[in-house]
């Protein structure tokens, strides 16, 4: 695999924001295919403790690798005063991300100020769990009601390889308990399924999970970013999931709790829970996609697959007022095209690409 000559964060100039395709006031933002804005996602670091082979290989994102100064990263205050921009625009759920969000220092009181200037809004988190255990009271206490703990494998010796940290099941596990010990369950729980690799224990994160409450969700492994070698032979279709699953515990779909859900809900006949397939590469979920990010450096991105976000750190931090910040935002979503994922082919899967950890999972 070749390392890219130039960092991924030092060549992220974000898209200067265009000029707006109408007024905001008008009517309710909708992109260019008529999509509307629901979910914020903010990558808070672009650092991670985790070397996960198919996020951020530990061939690229070395010792060596200059991952974003300090003073580049939005402060706590100016991620509050975005969210409340996009609040304007009718958003309802936020997730803090990364590379790994509880590695950012006082991540509890970002997650404290966000809850108090939102109030009512949905504010959730995605986490390898490292350092969950630790922080999942603090994080409840601040106003954090839910999370996402993301494990690839019960089986220790396959997830150690995978997050190439050497980081055992075991303190994951422990980590989702305390997570719902402090008040943070159910707890979701992300596996990527990548053929050959951990493709075999789907049926037993389904048979550890069934029953607990907690809910798994089986993910198509994506080719998100430039780094991690993605080929088609590699992803294990979500229908391929479902029907093991099926035939060890016979489940059946159910209704998505609301438009737009990412992940495609089904539960157990013998009601003992439920469980999610997110089939970004085989059934493409872009025509509902109402998910803005909001990368650590302050650009925003309008799709997971883009190669460059729009800059809003220069408003931010050139005296740009509220309404300038919110404009800004309604002229960017208003022109909104994307839709990679119907038109993805093998040669799409080599465009250069944002790297997942520098604008969130
Ligand atoms: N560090 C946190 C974590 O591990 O959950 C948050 C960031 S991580 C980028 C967010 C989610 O993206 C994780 O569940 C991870 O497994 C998933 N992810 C990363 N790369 C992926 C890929 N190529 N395909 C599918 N999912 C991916």
């Amino acid at each position: 695999m070749s390392k890219p000559v130039i960092p991924v964060a030092t060549v992220r100039r974000g898209l200067a924001i265009p000029p707006l395709a109408r007024d905001p006031a008008a009517g309710p933002l909708v992109d260019a295919r008529g999509r509307g804005l629901r979910d914020l996602r903010v990558s808070v670091t672009d650092r991670c403790n985790f070397r996960c082979t198919y996020c951020m290989p530990r061939e690229v994102f070395g010792a060596d690798y200059p991952f974003l100064p300090h003073a580049e990263l939005l402060t706590f205050e100016e991620i509050v005063r975005v969210a409340r921009a996009f609040r304007g625009h009718g958003i309802s759920k936020v997730r803090l991300t990364g590379g790994e969000p509880l590695l950012r220092r006082g991540i509890e009181d970002l997650v404290a100020m966000l809850s108090q200037a939102l109030p009512g809004v949905d504010l959730t988190l995605t986490t390898n769990g490292s350092a969950l255990k630790q922080k999942a009271r603090a994080l409840f206490e601040a106003g954090l009601r839910r999370v996402t703990v993301s494990l690839d494998s019960l089986d220790d010796a396959t997830f150690r390889a995978m997050n190439d940290a050497d980081f055992p099941v075991a303190r994951v596990l422990e980590a989702i308990d305390a997570a719902a010990d402090a008040g943070l369950a159910p707890v979701k729980v992300n596996m990527v399924v990548r053929r050959g690799t951990n493709d075999q224990q789907v049926v037993d994160m389904a048979r550890h999970f069934r029953g607990t409450g907690h809910i798994v969700r089986f993910i198509e492994f994506m080719d998100v970013g430039a780094t991690n070698g993605w080929r088609m032979d590699d992803v294990v279709p979500s229908a391929e999931v479902v029907r093991r699953i099926d035939s060890a515990f016979p489940c059946e779909p159910t209704n998505p709790n609301h438009f737009g859900e990412v992940a495609k809900r089904w539960r157990y006949k013998d009601g003992r829970g439920e469980f999610g397939i997110i089939s970004s590469v085989t059934q493409a979920f872009c025509s509902s996609c109402n998910r803005a990010r909001l990368s650590t450096d302050g650009s925003v991105y309008t799709c997971l697959f883009a190669d460059k976000g729009y800059d809003l750190k220069s408003i931010l931090r050139g005296n740009g007022s509220d309404d300038d910040l919110s404009r800004a935002i309604a002229a960017v979503w208003q022109r909104r095209e994307d839709r990679y994922s119907e038109i993805r082919t093998a040669e799409t899967a080599g465009l250069r690409k944002v790297e997942m950890s520098f604008i969130g999972g």
